[in-house]
């Protein structure tokens, strides 16, 4: 007999009793006296003055990893709160608490970071030899050679407090000037007033009157508000370039690369590949653009739904989907899957006051995880079940290793994720009930290759040039509307018709001041992750425990490194960046040969 897998999930286990636990109380009361002896330890901690001190630096490193624990296993269980009830006013208290906590550890731990990087080169080689430290030496020596590129302490002190109102605060004012725009749309003949979330989500409304008015109306809206948006991101890149010069770096990528662990020839390489690769996409936009009775494709009808797919699964049905295809793969995701399907991990209840959208957390101290989303019965549904999955999953993968060797960046956040996720997708296209399904699972898929090989990669070019003019002066909002518009033709291989100059303005991502470029780690995830579900593909059943290895060395190397060890693969080479995108190249066809044939 079948088990019936609750649609929602179990939290009272980690902490009974939600937002007003007593359990969650004493955990959140314990972490202050723990935090006032961190502090003292990082007070007390010295430089390193001789291969002696490796004991005692990995004893630092023990109280690092059981303060991390204790905070992150109370900061994930209230983010489930806050998501679980957008209006429990006690669990948002209660964030803000341990928001504050996370600061004191935070600025505690830096100062240990800025103690060792301090170390002389001889006793510091002599430290990561030592046995105490060998597991170690990649992130200590990250540490390291992350601090030497920086100016002096006190000049990069004097940079961060500077930088909350002269540089995180113009990332603010974005959010505050697109917060009051409000945009008036005709929808089943009546006029309503939207956010701009809100007329963004329009993008992919069948009518495609819709799509067009909301489309012109946010180019206006944006249009008529340009000279402060182009006042915002000049100061934001102004603040980053003049940082960036008083280091000493003159490529504006050298952060985000060393963020993401990996070489400028390797981003070159992914690049290079898919502008090699655009013509199977802009033969699928053209193919797309007679569905819709045009001759070329608009802006506003990139994420228009050709058909629909129609086939719905209950939350039961869903789970045995994903089960019964994560088994072809391999024995421990799908007995992974299970007992969280099982246990009541999963969040999945359509029901009101939830949070929006879909995430994974992890509780370190329990070892388990816990899945957010809302169910509502779709195959899209059924695959953002198996993405989250995916995630757990990695987390999964790296509980034997040490708290401090899993903090994986954010280009590889995403393989266990989308490689679950296509185990599901490609299961459902082979299992589609008829031609018309078949056609909508295989455009949700070769949707996302255009978001990730032309869109995004537009936004990379749009930047990377930007960055160029900024270094020269304030580049004006005329100038960035031509900026956006070369860079949408070239990233969508001059498949579209008309393009969208004030993207720029749009796009939250440009103003982020925490992650610089959020574009590219995006799509090398994709395509990562696509290499290795090409590669399980390839080597069939026996490939699990080598894809659980890989999963397990995501945070102690470099991207090069991690797949040329695992996957034995040269990802500064185009060559290896080609083999991901032949898969998404033969969804474009089969969709392209499969609509001909439906007319
Ligand atoms: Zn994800």
């Amino acid at each position: 007999m079948t088990v019936k897998y609750p649609e929602v999930w179990d939290l009272d286990v980690l902490f009974p009793g939600g937002s007003v636990s007593p359990e969650l109380r004493v955990h959140m009361d314990n972490a202050v006296p723990k935090l006032d002896e961190f502090e003292k330890l990082s007070a007390k901690f010295e430089v390193p003055a001789s291969a002696d001190d490796a004991k005692s630096v990995a004893e630092v490193l023990e109280a690092v990893k059981d303060m991390m624990l204790h905070l992150r296993q109370s900061s994930a269980f209230i983010g489930c709160l806050m998501a679980q009830n957008t209006e429990d006013k006690k669990a948002s208290l209660l964030q803000s608490e341990s928001s504050n906590q996370s600061a004191r550890f935070s600025s505690a731990l830096q100062k240990i970071q800025q103690d060792l990087t301090k170390t002389d080169d001889a006793v510091w080689n002599a430290l990561m030899e030592d046995k105490a430290l060998k597991e170690f030496t990649f992130v200590l020596n990250e540490w390291r050679d992350k601090a030497r590129l920086l100016l002096s302490e006190k000049e990069e002190n004097l940079i961060t407090a500077l930088s909350m109102d002269g540089y995180h605060g113009w990332s603010e004012l974005y959010d505050m000037l697109v917060g009051e725009i409000k945009i008036k749309i005709t929808v089943d003949g009546q006029e309503k007033t939207f956010s701009v979330g809100q007329a963004n989500n329009l993008s992919s409304h069948a009518d495609a009157e819709v799509r067009k008015e909301s489309y012109e109306k946010l180019e206006a809206a944006w249009t008529e508000k340009e000279d402060f948006f182009a006042k915002t991101l000049n100061s934001i890149a102004g603040f980053r370039l003049e940082v960036y010069k008083k280091r000493g770096w003159e490529n504006p990528l050298q952060e985000p690369l060393q963020m993401n662990r990996m070489k400028q020839k390797t981003l070159d390489a992914m690049w290079g590949a898919i502008s090699k690769n655009k013509h199977p996409f802009v033969d699928y936009l053209n193919r797309k653009a007679q569905l819709l009775g045009k001759d070329r494709l608009d802006w506003y009808d990139v994420d228009a739904p050709v058909t629909e797919s129609t086939q719905t699964f209950s939350y039961q049905e869903g789970a045995e989907f994903i089960l019964e295809h994560f088994k072809k793969f391999g024995p421990e995701l799908e007995k992974f899957s299970r007992t969280a399907f099982e246990k009541g991990w999963i969040e999945a209840e359509d029901r009101p006051n939830k949070r929006p959208g879909g995430f994974c957390t992890g509780l370190p101290m329990t070892e388990e995880s816990r899945i957010f989303m809302t169910y509502s019965g779709s195959m899209s549904n059924v695959a953002t079940l198996a993405h989250e999955l995916g995630h757990a999953f990695h987390s999964h993968a790296l509980r034997p290793v040490h708290q401090i060797n899993r903090s994986y960046a954010m280009n590889v956040a995403e393989t266990a994720s989308t490689f679950a996720e296509m185990i599901v997708a490609d299961a459902a296209v082979k299992n589609a009930a008829s031609d018309q399904e078949k056609i909508a699972l295989l455009e949700d898929k070769v949707q996302r290759s255009v978001a990730f090989f032309m869109n995004i990669h537009s936004r990379f070019l749009f930047e990377t040039r930007f960055y160029e003019e900024r270094k020269k002066g304030v580049v004006p909002a005329s100038r960035l509307n031509d900026l956006m518009e070369e860079a949408q033709m070239e990233g969508f291989g001059g498949g579209l018709k008309s393009t969208h100059p004030h993207f720029w303005a749009s796009k939250l991502h440009f103003y982020i001041t925490y992650v610089p470029f959020y574009n590219f780690p995006y799509t090398f995830g994709y395509l990562f992750s696509l290499s290795v579900y090409a590669k399980a593909l390839e080597e069939g059943a026996g490939f699990e425990e080598k894809y659980m290895a890989l999963l397990r060395d995501t945070a102690v190397m470099t991207a090069e490194n991690l797949a040329m060890k695992h996957l034995g693969e040269d990802i500064t080479q185009e060559a290896f960046w080609e083999k991901g995108i032949a898969l998404c190249v033969k969804d474009a066809e089969e969709f392209i040969s499969l609509t001909s044939s439906a007319e």
